[in-house]
């Protein structure tokens, strides 16, 4: 089974080519970041503009890249959700477009799938399995029953992981987004500030990041006030640590409650060294027969991607899970929240 797939959610938009849900054939990306910068954030209208523009070059690159053309497509997949309505339906709209002029079966994916489905292109994922999802607008715990049935069983009651990391990078000069430069700033620092770890002792698998975000800033204004200067270097270190401690902590806890057979991280704070290091290193000292498996994609597949709605479409297309051309942009989209798995 051969899909074409579209991404175009927020700020990257991607075509690829993937075979049965685990080779990519080919994977375009064609990132708007220079353009948003200036704003220090992603101008939802921008983002719609720029989609629009490269679109109908990049489907064409990610099939002759792959050597095929549309003849040998069997599926064609598109996010249809959740991110910026404008900017998802310029993909939805070409994929749309594309099914009905060929022939060819469409497939709306959830981007959060696609995000956990990015391990699948890394590794055989077995089941059941748990993923840590964080991201720019997510950060969720997630249990996969099988490839189809996630349940979300712990989220953030306010800022994703990511969104801190780029609201305290502002504070610090940091061009949106900031994550990549916040984690190799504090690979050359020491925690020496101690910001708070929220939520730690708490009975669930939620997170908060939003007294963390507002600590850091504080810390800064006052040394600002008295004319004090702070080195970046240790207040990267900090924040960083306070995020990996919190994230890892909640994630280690669900491992021991679920076990599953398979622990994954995706979306683009997976690609965050620290917490890639200290996760692995956690895992690898449990007990062997507690031990799951665990895929870490590569750098390029955590951020948003096509070759990973591909992967997620390959599962829905297993599973008979067709969209029609009424297919419609769900900003909001949301994994099924399982209260009843709380434990
Ligand atoms: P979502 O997937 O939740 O809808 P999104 O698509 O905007 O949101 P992604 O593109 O998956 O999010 O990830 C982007 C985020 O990842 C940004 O907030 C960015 O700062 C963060 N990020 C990227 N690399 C790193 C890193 N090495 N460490 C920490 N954060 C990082
Ligand atoms: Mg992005
Ligand atoms: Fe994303």
């Amino acid at each position: 089974v051969r899909i074409l797939a579209y991404e175009s959610s927020c700020d990257e938009t991607s075509t690829a080519v993937v075979k049965n849900g685990r080779k990519v054939e080919s994977l375009i990306v064609a990132t708007q970041i220079k353009s948003h910068q200036r704003f220090g954030g992603v101008v939802p209208e921008v983002a719609s503009r720029h989609h629009i523009e490269v679109i109908s070059q990049i489907t064409r690159e990610a099939l002759a890249e792959a050597g095929v053309d549309w003849s040998e497509i069997d599926a064609i997949a598109v996010t249809s959700g959740p991110g910026l309505v404008g900017a998802l339906l310029i993909g939805v709209s070409a994929a749309k477009a594309a099914a009905m002029a060929t022939g060819i079966p469409l497939i709306g994916v959830d981007h959060i799938m696609g995000h956990i489905m990015a391990a699948q292109l890394t590794a055989e994922i077995d089941y059941p399995a748990l993923a840590l999802q964080v991201s720019g607008g997510h950060t969720e715990i997630v249990l996969l029953k099988d490839p189809t049935h996630l349940e979300i069983i712990g989220d953030t009651r306010d800022d994703a992981a990511g969104e801190a990391y780029d609201k305290i990078g502002r504070v610090l000069g940091v061009n949106y987004p900031a994550g990549k430069t916040i984690d190799e700033w504090a690979h050359q620092g020491k925690d020496t500030f101690n910001f708070p770890r929220a939520m730690m002792e708490d009975d669930n698998y939620d997170f908060s990041f939003s007294g963390l975000k507002s600590a850091f800033i504080n810390t800064c204004h006052h040394a600002d006030q008295i004319h004090q200067s702070l080195d970046k270097y240790d207040l990267a270190a900090s924040f960083q640590a306070a995020v990996v401690e919190v994230l890892v902590t909640k994630t280690l806890r669900a491992i021991k409650a679920y076990q599953p057979r398979t622990f994954i991280m995706g979306g683009g704070v997976a690609a965050n060294r620290g917490l890639r290091d200290r996760m692995s290193q956690e895992i690898d000292n449990f007990r062997e027969e507690l031990k799951p498996k665990v895929i870490l994609p590569p750098l390029k597949l955590c951020g948003d991607n096509a070759a990973m709605i591909g992967a997620a479409a390959y599962n829905l297309y297993q599973a008979g899970e067709f969209a029609d051309l009424t297919l419609n942009a769900n900003p909001s989209l949301e994994l099924p929240y399982a209260q009843s798995m709380l434990t």
